[in-house]
């Protein structure tokens, strides 16, 4: 049995029955736009763009990266929606700031356990075996805000 299932269940329950006339929202989004930003728990893009349901596409992943399914996700956004401006948001102190390629790599490679994360970064504290499968992604980390975000626009 799991709490985290049952408190989802039931806050979908109550937002089903609370979506009235949302329903009817057509699925092209209002407002014209989609938005590109990141899955940190601590931002809520509904709330620091002033959407509402129907508003605008959001598009999510680690670091708000312009990935290649970021990307498809636009294109479908525009091509098949009809979204207008796109948004890239990226934000301060974002996790992916804090580790490299290599260290992903190397925390993978000795297991496939959580890590932790300390003052010192993130270190493995999982028994292995772990995986090597890590050396052909890219993980899009971020060194440089600024930049990050000036590459993912273009
Ligand atoms: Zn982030």
């Amino acid at each position: 049995m799991s709490t985290v299932l049952d408190e989802v269940l039931a806050a979908n329950a109550s937002y089903s029955r609370s979506f009235g006339n949302k329903a009817n929202l057509s699925m092209p989004p209002g407002r014209r736009f989609a938005i590109l930003t990141c899955m940190d728990a601590r931002l809520d893009p509904a709330k620091f763009a002033g959407l509402a349901e129907g508003d605008a596409h959001v598009i999510r992943n680690a670091g708000g990266r312009a990935s290649d399914d970021a990307i498809r996700s636009l294109v479908i956004s525009y091509k098949l929606l009809g979204t207008q401006e796109w948004f890239v948001i990226h934000h301060t102190n974002c996790g992916m700031e804090f580790f490299t390629d290599e260290v992903m790599r190397g925390l993978l490679a000795n297991s496939l356990e959580t890590a932790a994360l300390d003052a010192s970064g993130f270190r493995d504290i999982g028994k292995g075996p772990g995986s090597t499968e890590g050396d052909y992604i890219d993980w899009l980390t971020i060194k440089d805000p600024t930049k990050s975000v000036t590459a993912d626009v273009l």
